[in-house]
C-alpha cells in the first residue's frame, strides 16, 4: 500500500474535474487528479452539440434570458441563485475557453458561431435564439483536450487509471481523502488531502438504453453516499428524445438546431401539436414524452417503437419556407456541421442522414440529481445548506441545483466550466488555512474487505445478469412515464438483485492486475444503490415535474413540491448494504427563488413551448 499527500485531490478528469484542478493549481494549491480512465477518454469528450452562453453573436441575447430558460427548463425546481451564476458566468467562461485555444466554429466575421437548441429563447420565451457555441459536433472533445493541455502546462499531477473506491473520513467525520486501486497492479493507494472534489460524472448505465459510456456507473455518487452524504433530487433523470434506435447513441439536439424535424409513422411533424411555438426545439422532457405518446398511440414508424429525425435538406428547407424563414441548408452544411452524427448513422445503421431520415428513440442521458452543493461546489449535508468542510463536487455528479427537474441542452458543459472553476478557486482559498484531517488507523480496511468478498465470491450469478435485469426494470418502470405500481415492482426487483449481489455473486478473475471483472462487479453495487435511491425518490414525489412524469399524479404541484429531495443512508449501515435497512427521505430543503423576488417573470407558471 502507498500513501500520498496532496493539498487537493480531484476525483475525475472530465470537464468539471479538469477545470477545478486548473483553478485550484492556479490559486497555488498542490493538486492531484485521479481518474479511472485516461483523462481525455472521459465522457465529456462525447458531448456533441455545444456550450450555451448569451454571447449574442448571431441573435440578440442576454444572460437574464438564459437564466430564465434554465429556470423554466428545470420546471421551476432549479435553484434560481445557481441559474443566475451559471448564465452570467457562461459568457466569460466561453471566452476564456476560446483564449485557451478551443477551436470554436466561426461566423463569416470571425465571431464564435452559435446554433439553436431546445428551450433556448429570447425575451422570456418569445422565440428561439442561437445560443449554443459549437465546434462542429465535437464541442466536448475540444473542451476536454483544451483543459487537459492547460492542466499539464500548470503542473497538475495525474494518477491515470486509478479507480477510487472509498471516501476517507476521520473519527470526528472530517474528510481526509480517498482510497484508490491502481488498475495496472491492483495495489491500494491512500490519498490524504485537505480538500477532495468529486467530478465523477453520471450514471446512465443504470438504464438499458442510454447515451452514456460503460464507465458511467456513478461510483463517486454512491461512495460518498455510503459515507454519510445525502443525495439530492435523484428522481430526476433526463431521458433525451433522440438516441439511435436500439443503440441509444446520442443524436445531438444540434440536429434539430440546424433545422431537423421529428416525423411520425403518418409522416406528420408531430411536435407542432405538443409545442406549437417552438415545436421540435421544446425542452427534452416535453419532446421525449411526445415521442412516447406517438409510439403508444400507434404512430411509430411502421407502428413500431421509433420515429424519424429528418435533417435532409429537402425536408428542412420545406419547413423553413413554410415558417417564412429565409435560411436554407445544403448537404454540404449538414456534412460540415454534423460530421460525427453522420458517421454514427452511416456506420451503425447504414443510414445516410443527408439522404434519408434517422430512426430514433428516447435514450437515458443525464442525471439532474447528485451530491448537493452550493454555488461554490462545497458539499452541503442538509436542508439548512450546512457545508461539510473539505468536500466538494462539480459537474454531472453534483446537484447545484441548476438543472432542476430537467436540464437544458448545452447547460451541462456550462455547468462544468462555471462550477468547476468556482470549486477550484474555493479549494485554493481553503487549503491555505485548513489542516490535514488525521487518517484513521487503517483507512482502507473496510473497502478492502468488500473487494475481497467480491474477488472470492463463488455463487451462481454473474454481474452481467444482475446488471441487465436492473437496466431493464429501470427503463421500463422508472423511465419516461412512471406510476406507483411499476415503481413498487421495480423496487422489489432492485432489492432482490442487491441481495443476490451480496450473497450469490460469481466472478472469474481472482487476480490483481487489471482486474476489470472485480471492479465491474463493484461498480454494479454502486449502480444498484443509485437505482434504488432513484426509485424511492420517484415514488415519494407525488406529482409530475420536468423529467419526472407520473401517470397517477399527472399535474405539477407547486404548493407541496417546490422542495428538493434529500436521501440519506441510515446511520450504522456501513459501506455494504444490510438487509432491511432502507434509505431515509427528507423533503424539507426549499427551492431557491431569489430571482422571483425582484422579477415576477421568474415565478412558476404553466410550462408551454
Ligand atoms: C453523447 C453525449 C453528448 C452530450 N452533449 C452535450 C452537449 O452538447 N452539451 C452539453 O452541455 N452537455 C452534453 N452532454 C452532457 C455532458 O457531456 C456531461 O454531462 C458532462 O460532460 C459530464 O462531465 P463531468 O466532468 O461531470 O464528467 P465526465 O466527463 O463523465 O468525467 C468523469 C470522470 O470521472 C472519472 N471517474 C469516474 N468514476 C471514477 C472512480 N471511481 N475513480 C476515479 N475516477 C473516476 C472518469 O475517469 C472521468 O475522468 C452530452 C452527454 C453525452 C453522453
Amino acid at each position: 500500500m502507498q500513501t500520498h499527500q496532496f493539498e487537493a485531490i480531484i476525483v475525475g478528469a472530465g470537464g468539471a474535474g479538469l477545470m477545478a484542478a486548473l483553478y485550484a493549481s492556479k490559486g497555488g494549491a498542490q493538486v492531484a487528479v485521479i481518474s479511472k480512465l485516461y483523462p481525455t477518454r472521459s465522457h465529456t469528450g462525447a458531448a456533441q452539440g455545444g456550450i450555451g452562453a448569451a454571447l449574442g453573436n448571431l441573435d440578440e441575447d442576454k444572460p437574464i434570458w438564459h437564466a430564465y430558460d434554465t429556470v423554466k427548463g428545470g420546471d421551476w425546481l432549479t435553484d434560481q441563485n445557481a441559474a443566475k451564476v451559471l448564465a452570467e458566468t457562461a459568457v466569460d467562461a466561453v471566452i476564456e475557453l476560446e483564449h485557451m485555444g478551443l477551436p470554436f466554429d466561426r461566423t463569416p466575421e470571425g465571431k464564435i458561431s452559435q446554433r439553436r437548441f431546445g428551450g433556448h429563447t429570447s425575451n422570456f420565451g418569445e422565440k428561439p435564439v442561437r445560443r449554443a457555441c459549437h465546434a462542429a459536433d465535437r464541442t466536448g472533445h475540444m473542451i476536454l483536450q483544451t483543459l487537459y493541455q492547460q492542466c499539464i502546462k500548470n503542473n497538475v499531477n495525474f494518477y491515470d487509471e486509478f479507480h477510487v473506491i472509498d471516501l476517507i473520513r476521520s473519527a470526528n467525520g472530517a474528510v481526509a481523502g480517498v482510497v484508490a486501486i491502481e488498475l495496472g497492479t491492483g495495489e491500494i493507494h491512500i490519498f490524504h488531502a485537505k480538500a477532495t472534489l468529486f467530478a465523477t460524472g453520471g450514471w446512465g448505465r443504470i438504464f438499458s438504453v442510454t447515451s452514456n459510456a460503460h464507465s458511467l456507473t456513478g461510483d463517486g455518487t454512491a461512495l460518498v453516499y455510503r459515507r454519510g452524504i445525502p443525495l439530492q433530487d435523484m428522481e430526476f433523470f433526463q431521458i433525451h428524445p433522440t438516441g439511435i434506435y436500439k443503440l441509444g447513441i446520442l443524436i445531438t439536439e444540434g440536429v434539430r438546431g440546424e433545422g431537423g424535424v421529428l416525423i411520425n409513422g403518418n409522416g406528420e411533424r408531430f411536435m407542432e401539436r405538443y409545442a406549437p411555438k417552438i415545436k421540435d426545439l421544446a425542452s427534452r422532457d416535453v419532446v421525449s414524452r411526445a415521442i412516447h405518446q406517438e409510439i403508444k398511440e400507434g404512430r411509430g414508424i411502421k407502428g413500431r417503437d421509433y420515429v424519424y429525425l429528418d435533417v435532409t435538406p429537402n425536408t428542412v428547407n420545406r419547413y423553413f419556407a413554410e415558417a417564412g424563414e429565409t435560411r436554407r441548408i445544403t448537404a454540404e452544411d449538414v456534412e460540415n456541421k454534423l460530421p460525427d452524427i453522420l458517421d454514427f448513422c452511416r456506420v451503425y445503421l447504414g443510414v445516410d442522414p443527408v439522404k434519408e431520415p434517422m430512426p430514433i428513440q428516447p435514450t437515458a442521458h443525464y442525471a439532474m440529481g447528485g451530491i448537493p452543493t452550493n454555488v461554490d461546489a462545497e458539499v452541503v449535508t442538509d436542508e439548512n445548506w450546512t457545508v461539510l468542510p473539505g468536500l466538494y463536487a462539480a459537474g454531472e455528479v453534483a446537484c447545484v441545483s441548476v438543472h432542476g427537474a430537467n436540464r437544458l441542452g448545452t447547460n451541462s458543459l456550462v455547468d462544468l466550466v462555471v462550477f468547476g472553476r468556482r470549486g477550484g478557486m474555493k479549494i485554493a482559498e481553503y487549503v491555505k488555512h485548513a489542516d490535514y484531517a488525521p487518517l484513521p488507523a487503517n483507512p482502507s480496511a473496510e473497502i478492502e474487505a468488500e473487494l475481497t468478498r467480491i474477488r472470492n465470491s463463488s455463487g451462481k450469478t454473474r454481474p452481467g445478469e444482475l446488471r441487465a435485469a436492473m437496466q431493464k426494470v429501470m427503463m421500463e418502470d422508472v423511465g419516461i412515464v412512471r406510476n406507483a405500481a411499476g415503481m413498487n415492482t421495480a423496487l422489489d426487483t432492485l432489492r432482490e438483485l442487491r441481495d443476490r449481489h451480496q450473497t450469490d455473486l460469481l466472478i472469474d478473475d481472482r487476480g490483481q492486475k487489471f482486474n476489470t471483472d472485480l471492479l465491474e462487479a463493484w461498480e454494479l453495487g454502486c449502480m444498484l444503490d443509485l437505482a434504488e435511491i432513484t426509485t424511492i425518490s420517484a415514488l415519494n414525489r407525488t406529482e409530475s415535474r420536468g423529467g419526472h412524469s407520473r401517470e397517477d399524479f399527472p399535474n405539477r404541484d407547486d404548493e407541496n413540491w417546490l422542495v428538493h429531495t434529500l436521501v440519506n443512508r441510515p446511520a450504522g449501515m456501513g459501506i455494504a448494504p444490510k438487509g432491511d435497512m432502507h434509505p431515509e427521505i427528507n423533503v424539507k430543503k426549499q427551492v431557491d427563488r431569489s430571482l422571483e423576488k425582484d422579477d415576477p417573470r421568474f415565478a412558476p407558471k404553466v410550462r408551454t413551448y
